[in-house]
C-alpha cells in the first residue's frame, strides 16, 4: 500500500508531464473505483489546463483552471504510468491497454496517464478548488508530518488524552495526516519507543526527539524514491514505487541494527497492524 513517501513520489513524477499543461483527452472506462466517479467526470476534466499538483496527506490534488481540483488516491493497488512524453531519460509509447487501466488521460504535450487498480479501493474525485479543503476525505485530517504545524508542544497536547498505545496514536489521521504502518515502526525505532508504550505516558522530552525521526525516516523514503528511479520512473513508466531499506519493518527475528544490541527484531499485531520493533532498544 503505498504510503506518504510514495505518493509524493508519484506527485514529483506527474508534475513535469502535468503542471501547465492542458488535458486533451479522458478515458473512463468504468463508473467508479472504490466511490463512484464524479458527474461528467471526463467532460469536466477535457480542456481544463493543470495549474499545480499537490498532495495533503495520501491524496494527490490537481488545481485547474476551472475552478476544479481533481483529487486522486491510489488506494491499496492503485499505479499510475506515464507513457508517450519524451521528458527526462524514457520516451515510451503508449502501452497495450491492460484490464485494469480505468482512467486514461492525455495531456496536449502527448503525455499520457494511465490509472490502473486492479483491487479498486482507489478513488478519484471532482471538487471547487475553493474550500477543497471541506472535502470528507481531507476534512478532519491532522496537520502533515512535514508540515510547520507538525511540532513537539502540539504532538504532547494530542497525545495527553490519549490512552491507546502510541503506535496507534500516531497512525490516527487526525492526530498526523498520511503517516502509515512502515514508517510509524520505523520512526519509534530511531526513537527507542515502544510501539504499545501508552501515547498519554511519554514524557514531553522524548516527544522532543519523535517529531524529528518522524520528518527524517518521511525525508529520506522521498530522497530514495526520487534518487532510485530517474525522474521518478522506472524503465516501464511506472511512478512511486521503490525499494528502500528499514531497520525493523519487515524484519521479524532479524539482527537488531544498533551497534552492540544482540536483540532480534520482535513483530506484535496492534489493531490488526504488524509493529516491528527491537524489544532491547525500544521501551
Ligand atoms: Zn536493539
Amino acid at each position: 500500500m503505498p504510503e506518504l513517501p510514495e505518493v509524493e513520489t508519484v506527485r514529483r513524477g506527474l508534475a513535469p508531464v502535468m503542471e501547465g499543461a492542458r488535458i486533451a483527452q479522458v478515458a473512463v472506462n468504468r463508473p467508479d473505483l472504490r466511490w463512484p466517479f464524479p458527474e461528467r467526470m471526463a467532460e469536466r476534466l477535457t480542456g481544463a489546463r493543470v495549474m499545480q499538483l499537490r498532495r495533503r496527506s495520501k491524496y494527490i490534488l490537481a488545481d485547474l483552471d476551472r475552478g476544479e481540483t481533481l483529487l486522486i488516491h491510489l488506494g491499496m493497488s492503485g499505479r499510475i504510468l506515464i507513457s508517450g512524453d519524451a521528458l527526462g531519460r524514457f520516451v515510451h509509447d503508449h502501452p497495450a491497454p491492460e484490464k485494469h487501466d480505468h482512467v486514461v488521460i492525455d495531456m496536449d504535450n502527448g503525455a499520457r496517464i494511465t490509472f490502473n487498480d486492479p483491487r479498486r479501493f482507489g478513488a478519484m474525485d471532482l471538487m471547487a478548488s475553493e474550500g477543497a479543503e471541506a472535502h470528507p476525505l481531507l476534512a478532519k485530517l491532522g496537520p502533515e508530518p512535514l508540515g510547520n504545524d507538525f511540532h513537539e508542544s502540539y504532538l504532547a497536547t494530542a497525545l495527553k488524552a490519549r490512552n491507546t498505545p502510541i503506535k496507534s496514536a500516531l497512525l490516527d489521521q487526525k492526530i498526523v495526516a498520511g503517516l502509515g504502518n512502515i514508517y510509524v515502526c520505523e520512526a519509534l525505532f530511531r526513537v527507542g519507543i515502544s510501539p504499545q508504550r501508552k501515547a498519554r505516558n511519554i514524557a514531553v522530552a522524548r516527544l522532543k526527539t519523535l517529531v524529528p525521526a518522524i520528518r527524517d525516516v518521511l525525508t529520506e523514503a522521498i530522497a530514495a524514491g526520487g534518487s532510485s528511479l530517474r525522474d521518478f520512473r522506472q524503465a516501464d513508466g511506472e511512478l512511486g514505487y521503490f525499494q528502500h531499506s528499514f531497520d525493523v519493518y519487515g524484519r521479524e527475528g532479524e539482527a537488531c541494527r544498533t551497534q552492540g544490541c544482540t536483540a532480534r527484531i520482535a513483530r506484535v499485531v496492534q489493531s490488526g497492524r504488524s509493529s516491528f520493533y527491537c524489544p532491547a532498544c525500544q521501551r
